[in-house]
């Protein structure tokens, strides 16, 4: 049972949540309800940054902030329940197929028993009684195969079940991993690969270059086109991005119409030049409206670039970029700016 004490907190922070909520006219959904609880919680500070810095972006809360945060810092549960499940099954195979190998071996005990009293009885037989040993040593023998064969069947079945269940983890894993419209890497995917980068790029004291970049005048897509025009030019950019890089690059999908790419052992000079081809391989591509079959402008983005500096944590190596993407942005779009290395140092 819960402790009272522990359901009295929960009320009282269930209660805080709401109000706080209420009074910045969030709607009460359960992701909202999910995000402002832990909010109130301070328990995860992660999350509470990004909701701070997503607020100040955008300068209030709205539901696709709460389900951008939500696929980021929940779904990992779900992820989390898989994943127990999984392992709960596998050890069920398991057991099933200890518990048929130890029937078989405490078959096969029996079995030698047996052989063994039947060439002791065998002495000094007359014809008919041999006959019926025999008769009795070969139908204990079938039954002895036939226990071979289920067990074998035993062993097929677990370990089909087994590679079964592993696809299926992978597949959850996967998932956890991919942005769901455009099916590149998600933001959760960009964090884990940037942290692990930073990491290998710190031990190994080698190169490692980030991009941050942004779609020119996005909103007037939707505005002129519509959302559903506006999430194609959204797919288009990130098949176009993940097509530009090398295979140990990532491209991901940062959020809206942001993207990131993590460029391992590469220089500032050449993470430029991979920024400027992608430009190019995006504002080169012919956007055509479905309904109307007819051409529509074209798409352009802003890209910055920052090259790792030594002992940096990996937010502040995402914000260099994203200062540099910003710059880019006030030079008048469409074009590639990089954070200065004595700036990194
Ligand atoms: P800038 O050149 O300064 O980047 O201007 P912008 O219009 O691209 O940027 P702004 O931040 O003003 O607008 C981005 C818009 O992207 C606002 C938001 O509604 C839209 N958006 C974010 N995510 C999605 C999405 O998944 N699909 C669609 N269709 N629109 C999205
Ligand atoms: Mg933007
Ligand atoms: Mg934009």
């Amino acid at each position: 049972m819960v402790p009272k004490d522990d359901l009295e907190r929960v009320r009282v922070n269930a209660q805080k949540a709401m109000a706080l909520m209420e009074e910045r006219g969030i709607r009460q959904t359960p992701h909202n309800y999910a995000i402002w609880y832990e909010y109130i919680l301070e328990s995860n500070p992660d999350l509470t940054r990004a909701v701070n810095e997503l607020i100040t972006q955008h300068g209030k809360y709205t539901d696709k902030i709460g389900l951008e945060l939500y696929e980021r810092f929940f779904t990992r549960e779900k992820e989390g329940r898989v994943i127990q499940e999984t392992s709960r099954l596998v050890q069920k195979s398991m057991e099933s197929m200890m518990g048929n190998l130890n029937e078989s071996s405490a078959n096969y005990t029996a079995y030698g028993k047996n052989l063994n009293s039947f060439a002791e009885k065998m002495e000094g037989l007359s014809g008919p009684e041999l006959q019926g040993i025999i008769d009795e040593i070969v139908s204990q023998t079938h039954s002895m195969s036939g226990n071979t064969i289920s067990l074998q069947q035993g062993i097929d079945s677990a370990s089909r079940e087994i590679a079964d269940l592993k696809r299926r983890l992978q597949f959850v894993q996967q998932e956890a991993y991919t942005d769901s419209l455009t099916g590149i890497a998600n933001r959760k995917c960009f964090d884990a690969e940037l942290a692990k980068k930073v990491n290998e790029a710190q031990e190994r004291s080698s190169n490692l270059c980030l991009i941050m970049a942004d779609i020119d005048h996005f909103k007037s897509f939707n505005d002129t086109h519509g959302h559903t025009f506006g999430d194609q030019v959204i797919k288009l950019v990130a098949t176009t991005l993940a097509k530009g890089i090398d295979s140990d690059a990532v491209a991901a999908r940062y959020g809206g119409e942001e993207f990131s790419v993590i460029l391992p052992d590469t220089e500032l000079s050449e993470a430029v030049n991979i920024a400027n081809d992608l430009r190019m391989a995006i504002s080169a591509k012919k956007l055509i409206k479905r309904s109307t079959k007819k051409e529509v402008g074209k798409i352009t983005m802003s890209l910055g670039v920052a090259a790792y500096a030594q002992r940096e944590n990996a937010l502040a190596f995402v914000n260099r970029a994203d200062q540099a993407l910003y710059s880019a942005k006030k030079s008048g779009r469409n074009c590639v700016k990089h954070s200065e290395p004595a700036l990194s140092r």
